[in-house]
């Protein structure tokens, strides 16, 4: 007889290169594809509605895929453990499959017990691997001699095939948990990109057809960055497409591109294998989700003064450059790198407070938010996470419009108090008669002192790593 299967959903999903749902159709079992909602996750302080709302649709999406399979998706609430033993009860499941993924020390916490529950009660587990990530094992598995060679490898192996049709699944009292107000969670005012499997296998064809050839000479213009850069981020976080299809058909695609072409490719797969690369190193260092990889810096007497946060969350420090980031990010979801950047450095050193909390805010607003890119990136540009650099990456956020927003249109759309001013003007709107908020510090002095505290402590660091070598 057909052994009954659970496929467990998590951050992949897809119908596509999912090799748990492959393995379970090429076994010929009675498939019962499951997602299940933690409130572990809803409920934690860096969960945003945005966000929740995209995985919903991503889940709607999928729902439509496997419905036109002859399936659906089984949507259960509740802490993992106890909805997979119920599941597992009510449909007789002989075995739960699932793709290992990354997210949070929570998870492979929660990974170990459900997989111990579970066989406890007779159910087989199966843990595929469809990321390119080495399980935790020290400093060796995330080290670029061994990491990288494996990265390719893995990324080069065939993708799993997408099934033609599947079993119907019996379902009794399905809960409905299709809306944010379902899951007990305030209604979102983001703007939510499209979400589903389509929509990823679009975003990259534009993106290897159109955009590759401006991309890299885009990264740093707020404007074109948007326009240029792939957008597949939230699609990647929730899996609606594997980094591994992304890399075939890039590779695919390569031969036939101009020299320049490939340069751009080729820049950013380097930053899928960046991604990749955070993912496992937080899998190795689990408590650098809350802390900085160099402890010393968490004794530094940051500020905490919580005015100056709340004006940074709300774009309105009297920087019109980052004013016009906050905002778009809290409107959008989105914005792209070097604002990223920019953005996250002001609040680390202009406001001296701890990257711990615009680490919040951007997990809160973000639509692609995920722990292991975010945190890492959050404490590089802090710069408590790099014991070989001795210097800090400021960026001064007057200077910088000339290079990210150089027509000033990005500011005059995100900022209509300055909507017609000259790109000059910016740094002095007063003089245009304009009551803008007063910037709440000034860079040059604030730069200033932050690094009179910040890099003695680098330099001591830095000390430590040549007398360990
Ligand atoms: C402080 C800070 C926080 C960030 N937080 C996140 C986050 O929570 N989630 C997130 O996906 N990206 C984050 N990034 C990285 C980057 O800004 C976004 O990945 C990128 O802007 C997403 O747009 P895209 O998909 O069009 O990118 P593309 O340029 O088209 O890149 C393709 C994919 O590569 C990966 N990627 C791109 N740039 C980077 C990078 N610098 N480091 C690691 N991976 C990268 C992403 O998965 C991205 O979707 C952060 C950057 C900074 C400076």
């Amino acid at each position: 007889m057909a052994p009954t299967v659970i496929v467990w959903f998590r951050r992949d999903l897809r119908l596509s290169d999912h090799p748990a749902l492959a393995q379970a159709v090429a076994e010929q079992a009675q498939i019962v594809p499951l997602f299940i909602f933690d409130p572990y996750l809803l409920q934690h302080p860096e969960t945003g509605s945005g966000r929740v709302q995209f995985l919903l649709d991503c889940l709607d999406s999928l729902q439509k895929n496997l419905d036109y399979l002859g399936s659906t998706l089984v949507r259960r609430y509740g802490d993992q453990r106890q909805v997979l033993a119920q599941v597992a009860a009510e449909f007789k499941a002989d075995a739960v499959y699932w793709n290992d993924d990354s997210e949070r020390l929570w998870r492979t916490e929660t990974d170990c017990s459900v997989t111990d529950s579970l066989k406890n009660l007779g159910v087989r587990v199966q843990v595929f691997r469809s990321e390119a990530l080495l399980p935790a094992g020290g400093k060796q598995t995330y080290a670029l001699k061994t990491f990288t060679p494996q990265w390719y490898q893995f990324l080069s192996e065939p993708v799993a095939p997408r099934p033609q049709i599947l079993p119907p699944v019996a379902v009794k009292g399905m809960d409905e948990l299709r809306s944010l107000q379902d899951l007990d969670l305030p209604k979102s005012d983001q703007r939510i990109p499209t979400a589903g499997e389509r929509e990823a296998h679009r975003l990259l064809s534009e993106f290897i057809h159109h955009k590759a050839p401006d991309y890299l000479k885009s990264l740093s213009v707020a404007t074109q960055a948007s326009q240029k850069t792939s957008r597949l981020s939230p699609h990647l976080k929730f899996g609606t497409m594997s980094a591994r299809t992304i890399y075939q058909q890039v590779r695919q695609y390569r031969p036939a591109a101009t020299k320049w072409e490939k340069r751009n490719l080729d820049g950013f797969i380097s930053r899928l294998f960046w991604r990749d690369h955070f993912a496992q190193k937080l899998r190795n260092l689990p408590r650098c989700e809350t802390e900085s990889y160099l402890e010393a810096f968490d004794q530094v007497s940051w500020s905490q003064n919580e005015d100056h946060y709340q004006a940074w969350c709300e774009g309105k420090t009297g920087y019109p450059l980052v004013d016009a980031a906050m905002r778009c990010l809290n409107a959008t979801g989105w914005i792209p790198f070097r604002l990223r950047a920019l953005c996250a450095t002001f609040l680390c050193i202009d406001l001296f407070l701890p990257w711990q909390w615009g680490a919040n805010h951007y997990m809160n607003k973000l639509i692609d938010a995920d722990v292991a890119i975010d945190h890492w990136q959050w404490q590089s540009h802090a710069g408590v996470s790099n014991r070989g650099r001795s210097w800090f990456r400021v960026y001064n956020p007057n200077k910088g419009i000339s290079k990210i927003d150089p027509q000033g249109s990005f500011i005059h759309q995100w900022v209509p108090e300055l909507a017609d001013i000259p790109v000059a003007g910016f740094s002095t709107p007063q003089l245009y008669g304009r009551d803008y908020y007063q910037p709440l510090v000034e860079h040059d002095e604030a730069r200033r002192q932050a690094l009179a505290v910040l890099e003695p402590i680098k330099r001591q660091q830095k000390r430590k790593k040549k007398s360990a070598a």
